[in-house]
């Protein structure tokens, strides 16, 4: 249990990747404090047994993370009850497919609030927290679009370039601080937030639910094989260890193959 005594924000935790890392942190006994949205008793339920895995305390804040204030608060309370943060994962996202003359202009400022600005604010918060400790990891879910693009997904496209970029940046700022910063890039994981774009994109483009699987989700991933949260988050922790302290700034894909081609 590497994690013991350390503490962790893990956003967008109630689902998906952000489920996987909230475990596999509390598994090396790291205090979690999970968000997100979602059913008030599963929540309780992930919470507890988050606790059980950890043998330590963990939490649930509700924070939006569209809301700059509730980002800020959420970092307080973590460092008045849990101490730290000394773990932040950014993961939180959200995403519309569609036509750019056909995006709706409150979906573009959710996404970018949601996907990207909210790492900038979260990072702006914990920061001072994990340089008073001399000791922080920063890892943020990106995504292969961070790297390259598809069509009709020009908010998170954009955002997810940005959450790349202010890795880059925020690593050179914390770099003789004990902080690394680094986003972890996956392709298609199979997990609630693509089953949702599974009908739009089959509106958008005029194919079955089988043609989006084979031709558009996996088309770009040479596996042909979804890579699963379990293993985004085995690499989340990798990067939480001390052998990794010289892995800052990176953008880690794990995409089958996808950015290579
Ligand atoms: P998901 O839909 O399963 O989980 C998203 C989480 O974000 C949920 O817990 C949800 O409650 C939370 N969330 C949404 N809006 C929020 C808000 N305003 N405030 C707080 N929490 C909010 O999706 P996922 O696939 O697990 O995605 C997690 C991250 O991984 C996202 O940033 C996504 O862009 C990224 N990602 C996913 C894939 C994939 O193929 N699934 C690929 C690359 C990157």
């Amino acid at each position: 249990m590497f994690l013991k005594g350390k503490s962790a924000i893990v956003t967008g935790s109630t689902s998906g990747i952000g489920l996987a890392y909230a475990k596999a942190l509390a598994t090396e006994g790291a205090s979690v404090m999970i968000n997100g949205f979602g059913d008030e008793a599963a929540i309780e339920a992930e919470r507890k047994e988050l606790e059980t895995l950890s043998g330590a305390k963990a939490l649930y804040d509700a924070a939006d993370m569209s809301k700059p204030e509730q980002i800020a608060a959420m970092v307080e309370r973590c460092h008045a009850e849990l101490g730290g943060p000394d773990i932040v994962i950014n993961n939180a996202g959200i995403q519309h497919v569609s036509a750019i003359e056909d995006f709706p202009p409150e979906k573009y400022d959710a996404i970018i609030a949601i996907n990207m600005s909210s790492v900038w604010h979260l990072c702006r918060a914990a920061v001072p927290h994990m340089k008073a400790a001399k000791w922080g990891r920063i890892i943020s879910t990106a995504s292969a679009h961070s790297l390259v693009a598809s069509p009709n997904k020009s908010a998170y496209v954009m955002a997810k370039h940005g959450v790349a970029g202010l890795t880059k940046t925020l690593a050179l700022e914390v770099a003789r601080d004990g902080i690394t910063v680094n986003c972890i890039s996956p392709g298609y994981v199979w997990t609630p937030l693509v089953e949702n774009q599974i009908p739009d994109t089959m509106k958008t483009r005029g194919l079955t639910r089988d043609q989006v699987i084979n031709d558009v989700l996996l088309a770009a991933q040479p596996t042909k094989e979804f890579v699963t949260p379990e293993q985004v988050a085995a690499l989340a922790l990798f990067l939480c260890r001390d052998e990794a302290k010289s892995v800052t700034g990176a953008n880690l894909s794990m995409d089958g193959g996808w950015t290579a081609a």
